[in-house]
Parts: structure tokens; sequence; C-alpha cells
């Protein structure tokens, strides 16, 4: 009798989940499946991304966890691809491997001085404040009274609610405890939010803008006479019910007026940013104002010559975040993302991979809500089953899922199995419950691994 067909699923993010979902969902094909991450903890950027007054969206992590109730699904915690399992390991221990590895960096602005101190990307500065254990020893300072953040995606926002936040607010979340720390220290009064376009072309979504309004510790800033559109951006937001929509909000917000709120987050049109300023640490920003054209029926912003600089002692660019390689895997270096087609791996030029699938952020580009890959899983999903019947067969020898471990034990890794996540999950959920929190989370690998061996509370 065959052997079911062995498939690992790189990252067990939302899109690692959703393929698993889709996958698990079928039963015409006997599979098994090792859902595989880097981390102790699954969950990816639900748990290292989502913001931490976001807990509603974090729930969706039930629906994961259910998924474990079924017994072909495996999950293999702090197993680093690429350095505790090869691609040539991966290949000969699975018939089929999916890739949903995120976006784990970010793209740069490419101007003077983006390597200072306190120049970071908001893809440092979330992961610091959630608790990764790669970016627990960030410790940005926060003892500047202004600070520039760049960008207008919901990252953005995120960044800058949580700076502008009282420290009172995120004390009833599972924000990571050096981070809560650090904000209760904050001596940042003013953020400046920059966007290099107008108030037709954000890309944050009105759920996210109307937040930002009703923060009790902060006035949100916006000018009235950065609210007037010209003729393209007039359309471009006819066209668009969230532009449409977030140009509502920002009237409500001119006409709301200032409260004298301890904090302000000033939200700046049709500026980009030129040159940060310092020695070592960030002392200001130059801007350049900018006015729009149409470009081939989009508004793009041109320079005007116009300079202006922000005494700011902080930048953080939230101008998108971006796909790393993977050893062995191809990789669109000007995209950031595997080159697929519809999921399935493709070389460079555009030859299919046999048995390699991707998915999530690292298919498609850093783009949607954690809905969004759903549907992009389910594509891929469909894709390998619909080749599986057709793709060789690895050595059956090794198709005992007994095999992988047994290598990863030979290596000496430490492997955090599904019931090892519940024992620091309940744990976390515990330290939490006690002080009216969701949760206190764990943030280094060492403390998570020994968490995970402790009995569940
Ligand atoms: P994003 O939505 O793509 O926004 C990137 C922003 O950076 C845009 O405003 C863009 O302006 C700007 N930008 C890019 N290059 C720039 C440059 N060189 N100079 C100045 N500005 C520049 O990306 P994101 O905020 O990282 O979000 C990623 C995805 O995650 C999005 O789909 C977002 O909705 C989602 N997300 C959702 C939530 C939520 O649902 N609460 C929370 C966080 C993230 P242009 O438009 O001019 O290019």
């Amino acid at each position: 009798m065959s052997q079911p067909h062995r498939i690992a699923i790189i990252g067990a993010g939302p899109a690692g989940f959703y393929t698993a979902e889709a996958l698990l969902k079928q039963a015409k094909v006997d599979i098994s499946i090792d859902l595989i991450d880097a981390l102790p903890a699954p969950y990816g950027l639900v748990r290292y991304g989502v913001a931490p007054d976001h807990q509603k969206i974090k729930s969706v992590t039930k629906i994961y966890e259910k998924l474990f109730g079924d017994k072909r699904l495996r999950y293999l915690g702090n197993v680093h691809f690429g350095r505790d399992l090869s691609y040539e390991e991966l290949k000969a221990h699975y018939d089929a491997v999916v890739y949903t590895v995120g976006a784990a960096s970010d793209r740069q602005l490419g101007i003077a001085g983006e390597d200072l101190g306190s120049s970071l990307s908001a893809t440092q500065f979330v992961a610091w404040y959630n608790g990764h254990p790669d970016y627990v020893n960030l410790n940005p300072k926060l003892d500047m009274k202004a600070v520039a953040v760049i960008g207008m995606g919901n990252v953005a926002v995120d960044v800058c609610r949580i700076l502008a936040r009282h420290v009172d607010e995120l004390a009833k979340t599972d924000i990571a405890d050096h981070a809560l720390e650090a904000l209760r220290e904050s001596q940042v009064e003013d953020i400046y939010m920059i966007g290099r376009r107008g108030p037709a072309q954000t890309k944050f979504t009105t759920k996210e803008l109307r937040e930002l309004a009703e923060m009790v510790n902060a006035d949100v800033i916006v000018k009235a006479a950065d609210l007037e559109l010209d003729e393209l951006s007039q359309a471009e937001a006819e066209k668009d019910i969230n532009t449409k929509n977030n140009l509502k909000v920002l009237h409500e917000i001119v006409d709301q007026g200032v409260q004298n709120k301890p904090r302000r987050l000033h939200i700046r049109f049709l500026q980009s940013p030129k040159e940060i300023l310092g020695e070592r640490e960030v002392e200001g920003l130059v801007l350049e104002h900018n006015r729009l054209i149409n470009h081939n029926g989009e508004s793009k912003a041109v320079g005007t010559g116009e300079f202006e600089t922000l005494p700011v002692g902080m930048v953080l660019r939230s101008v998108g975040y971006r796909g790393e390689p993977l050893a062995g895997v191809p990789f669109h270096e000007k995209w950031g993302i595997i080159p697929n087609e519809a999921g399935r791996v493709s070389t460079l030029e555009g030859h299919i991979r046999q048995g390699e699938y991707c998915a999530g952020w690292i298919k498609r580009g850093p783009s949607g809500v954690i809905g969004s890959n759903k549907p992009d899983a389910v594509e891929t999903a469909e894709k390998l089953l619909e080749d599986l019947a057709t793709l060789p067969r690895i050595d059956q020898k090794l198709s005992d899922p007994q095999n992988v471990d047994k290598l990863l034990k030979l290596k000496g890794v430490e492997v955090i199995n599904f019931e090892d996540w519940q024992h620091l999950n309940a744990l976390e959920l515990k330290a939490g419950e006690v002080l009216g929190r969701p949760r206190v989370k764990f943030v280094t690998r060492s403390e998570m691994i020994e968490a995970c061996t402790k009995s569940p509370v």
C-alpha cells in the first residue's frame, strides 16, 4: 500500500494555515502535512504583525488551532528552513512543498541618513513591540519629542497609533513587556505621518483612519487646504469607495478641530523624504513638497523644489514589506516574491518547478488583509492537488514522518510540536489573566522553548 503523500508547508502564518485547511478539506487524496516554522510559536503575522490593540483580528487563530484536531497535520516549530533543514533534505522528505514565508523584510527609501541609529523600518518597530524574538534587543529610544512615520498604509497607521496612545490603553493589550516599559517612558508628543501623494491616494482603510480620529490621547491634525482635490484625484475618489470614505473621515477630522490632547498626530500630504539629518541618531528630516501629475491615468507625485526640515528625532519608514529569498528557491529580486504561476513555483524564465508551490505574500507581494490569504491559499492548494497524482514520489523509505524527526534530532534541533506550543500558550494566557491582559508574551527563543516543556497550568 502506498504511503500518504507527504507535504511540507514552510511558514505557519495565515497563508500556511489556509493552505493546510484547503488541503485537509479534501478526502480524495491521502496526505500528511508538516507545517514548519522558524519560530517556536505559530501564527506568523497574526502574532508578530497585527497590532496589540487589535485583539479581535487575532481571534482568527482559533480557526487555525482547530486544524490540529486533524491528525494528518503536524506542527514543527523552531525549525529554520535553510539552516536546520536544507532544500535538498526538504525535497528528499516531502512529495510537495509549499512556501508561505510571507515578507520578512522591508522596502527602503534610498536616501541619505537612512542608516542612522533612530531611523528604523516599521517592520522592525512592529516586530519589537509585538515581542518577535529577533527584535527583542532593538531598544528604540523614545526620548525625542517628535517622530516621522513615512507612508500612508495600514502599517503606518498602526505605528502612529501605538506611538500616540496612552500607555494605560496599551497596558491592557498583549504588547511585549519591554515595549510597554519603553512606551511608558516615551517623550514623544508630535507624530508626523508623511504621504508622498494626496488624500485621494491613501492606502489605509477607513476603519483604521476612524480609529485614529477617536484616540483619547492624541489630536489628529489635517489641514483643510490639503483636502482640496485636483480633477484626477476627484475622479479617483469617485471610483474607489475606500478613498471616498477616507476623504469623508479626513473632513470630519478637520471639522472636529484640535482639543489640546497630550499628543498630536499630524497627517501631512504631498511630501517626500529627501534626507535624514544627524550624526549618529536622527536630528531632522528634509522633506520636499510635491504636486500631482497625471501619469498614464494615475496620480504621480513630482517634487516642486520647495523643501522643509522637520525637527524629528526618529524616522520610521513604513513604505511596504518585502519578501526575502530562500536558499535553493527561485526569487524575483525586483518584486521580492517567488516567481510562480497561480501558486506553482517557476524559474525566472517561467519553467514550472515540479512539486514546489507558494502562497501568501511571498506569492503575490505584501498586500491585502489576513483574510485575503484564504482565496490565495485555496488557489495554490487546488494546483497542488491537481498535480499530486503525477508528481514523482519520494523514496518510500523516507515517507514515514518519523524520518524527518530523526534527521532534526540528529542535528540537535529542538522541535516544538503543537502540544508543546499549547503549554507555552497556556502559560502566556494565565500570566495575562492575572493582569487583566489577553496574554503576556514570552519573547526570547530560550524562554519560549523552556515554557514549552513545562506542564500546562
Ligand atoms: P501599503 O498599504 O502598500 O502602503 C505603503 C505606503 O508607503 C503607501 O502610502 C505608499 O505610497 C508609501 N510609499 C511607498 N514607497 C514610498 C516612498 N519611496 N516614499 C514615500 N512613500 C512611499 O503597505 P503597508 O502599510 O505596509 O501594508 C501592507 C498590507 O498589510 C496592506 O495591504 C495593508 O492593508 C495590510 N495591513 C492591514 C492592517 C489592518 O487590516 N488593520 C494592518 C496592517 C497592515 P504610494 O501609494 O504613493 O505608493
